[in-house]
């Protein structure tokens, strides 16, 4: 099978040091393997995503000298895969409204029971105050979030499993079942976005044909709900390199807010793309 890897990055803001080691890392390893590298925009949230951050991706990226086939996958394009995908979980019963603010949720969750973890992948733990309250048929509803009922979407799944070739190389495997107290009932479509990052990372890496996902070790965990995704769906699971994280000079990983590690900080400072390559480590 011929390598495939792509960056996603989101256009909400400068791409910074950290951005520029996982698109550099994810290139460098199409070129090794003779393989393809894709870029995927990621602007599923319409309320963060400008054009201005979209063409300033194209240009830092091209900067670092790397290069991509046309056209360029955008995740704004693909509402209608988003919503068939759902309509389908709707229509197998595994997915149920939700009208509960993360100050509902964070209440809920002030008296856990003795030992239940209280984070996930995605923040707090769904304490499953909406599942149950209504009775999800006739057409799936599109003015509140969905959640996964993850008790009814790992049943029967047995042993879930990945090839890591990142941090800590090895093969994964995790008991799906395990994944109803660890993960728990996540949002697979926000209200304000139809969609959720999950969904649409899942369902896009699959449509890409991407043999290897390369992304940072802080998405480790977000890996166990899109294996669940990808067999709820029957689609392949592709290798994953979850890499080591950019930090600053006090340890803290880099966030999108992070201007001052902005690529485009350092080209305006005549820094040269070798010399950010060594920057970063590689
Ligand atoms: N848009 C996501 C991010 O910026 C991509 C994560 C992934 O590669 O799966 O973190
Ligand atoms: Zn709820």
């Amino acid at each position: 099978m011929t390598f495939r890897t792509r960056f996603a990055p989101s256009p909400t803001g400068p791409l910074h040091l950290g951005h520029a080691y996982s698109a550099l890392l994810a290139h460098d390893m199409a070129q090794a393997e003779r393989g393809t590298f894709l870029l995927r925009i990621e602007d599923i949230d319409r309320s963060r995503a400008r054009d201005s951050w979209e063409a300033q991706i194209y240009d830092d990226l091209g900067w670092l000298g790397m290069t991509w086939p046309a056209p360029v996958m955008r995740q704004s394009d693909r509402q209608a895969a988003y919503d068939a995908a759902l309509d389908a979980l709707w229509s197998r019963g595994l997915l149920y409204p939700c009208t509960c603010t993360r100050a509902d949720i964070a209440a809920a969750t002030s008296a856990p029971q003795e030992g239940a973890p209280l984070l996930g992948p995605d923040g707090l733990i769904y304490p499953g105050t909406c599942r149950g309250m209504s009775d999800c048929t006739g057409p799936r509803p599109k003015d509140a979030a969905l959640r996964l009922n993850m008790h009814k979407a790992v049943a029967g799944m047995g042993v879930l499993s990945f090839e890591e070739t990142g941090c800590s190389a090895a093969t994964y495997r995790i008991n799906a079942a395990d994944l109803v107290t660890t993960v728990g009932d996540v949002v697979l479509a926000r209200r304000d976005m139809g969609t959720s990052y999950h969904l649409s990372v899942v369902l896009d890496d699959a449509a890409q044909k991407i043999t290897c996902v390369v992304r940072g070790q802080d998405l480790f965990e977000a890996t166990h709900i899109h294996l669940v995704l990808q067999r709820l769906f029957d689609l392949p699971t592709p290798r994953y390199h979850h890499h080591r994280l950019i930090r600053d000079d006090q340890g803290r990983r880099l966030a999108k807010r992070d201007d001052a590690r902005a690529i485009s900080l350092y080209r305006h400072e005549g820094i040269d793309p070798q010399k950010l390559r060594l920057i970063v480590g590689l």
